[in-house]
């Protein structure tokens, strides 16, 4: 019923030619991703561009930004718009990664302000919400998580619930390796639907996709995968090569047939 969505996280990594040579490697696998399978690939700002060109190519792969300013334009030194955005063919725009709210001081309420705005400006969102190691060893990560998103879709309307995606990134597990159990991420994403079941409807509520991010490999990626409530993957680390992002694909390919 939701069909899976496969996601990079580029990171700081890839510039123009980089960012030509990973996709041409993607396009050299697959010009066109299995039908079950909704593939997005997140470079930063600056090869957003010489993405797209690329991405025209490859049937079901959709172009994403890491972050964008919730004002339309003006002194934001560094900055970059939803308007911009729109115009380079970004369908998609990660708000509120863990490495945002960390080293750039991203609060709940900016995030909740990115929402808004990417919103209003028909981007569809991944909204990233993890706790950190010290908040689930004091077992304080659902409540944690909770509030992040009540926070995020505050003032959301039900109109725009098709255009959010939740990725449940536990901090402790974002490029260390480590991963949580497929328990503890069925555990989570199932609370996370409940939450959104109290902001949107419950027939809305279902349809939205809660990705898992946190060190997913093709090693890893089925068990977490197979989750009911694991609807896809925001990953970091194993989006940078082309064969295994396209691996992750194949995986959810064979779990969604
Ligand atoms: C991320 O940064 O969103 C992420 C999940 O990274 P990694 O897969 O490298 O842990």
């Amino acid at each position: 019923m939701r069909n899976f969505l496969i996601a990079g996280n580029w990171k700081m990594n890839c510039g123009i030619s980089a960012t030509t040579e990973l996709l041409n490697g993607i396009k050299e696998i697959t010009t066109s991703l299995p039908k079950g399978v909704d593939g997005l690939v997140c470079p930063p700002s600056i090869s957003l561009h010489a993405a797209a060109n690329v991405l025209q190519g490859i049937e079901g792969l959709s172009l994403g930004a890491q972050n964008v300013h919730f004002e339309d334009n003006g002194a934001y030194t560094g900055e970059i718009s939803t308007q911009m955005l729109n115009e380079i063919g970004c369908e998609y725009v990660i708000l509120g990664h863990s490495e945002r709210r960390e080293y750039f001081g991203e609060t709940d309420k900016i995030v909740n302000a990115k929402v808004l705005k990417s919103l209003d400006d028909d981007l569809k969102i991944v909204i990233c919400v993890g706790e950190s190691l010290k908040e689930r060893k004091a077992d304080e990560h659902k409540l944690r998580v909770r509030k992040q998103i009540q926070a995020a879709l505050t003032a959301v309307e039900e109109k725009d619930a098709a255009k959010v995606v939740i990725a449940y990134e536990p901090i402790w597990a974002i490029g260390t390796g480590e991963t949580a159990t497929p328990d503890q991420a069925q555990e989570m994403h199932k609370m996370i639907r409940s939450v959104l079941e109290g902001v949107f409807s419950q027939k809305k509520a279902e349809k939205i996709r809660i990705l898992y991010g946190g060190s997913m490999k093709p090693h890893n990626a089925e068990e977490l995968l197979q989750q009911p409530d694991v609807d896809g993957g925001l990953i970091g680390g194993a989006s940078l090569k082309a064969d295994s992002f396209t691996e992750i694909i194949d995986i959810a390919d064979q779990l969604s047939s």
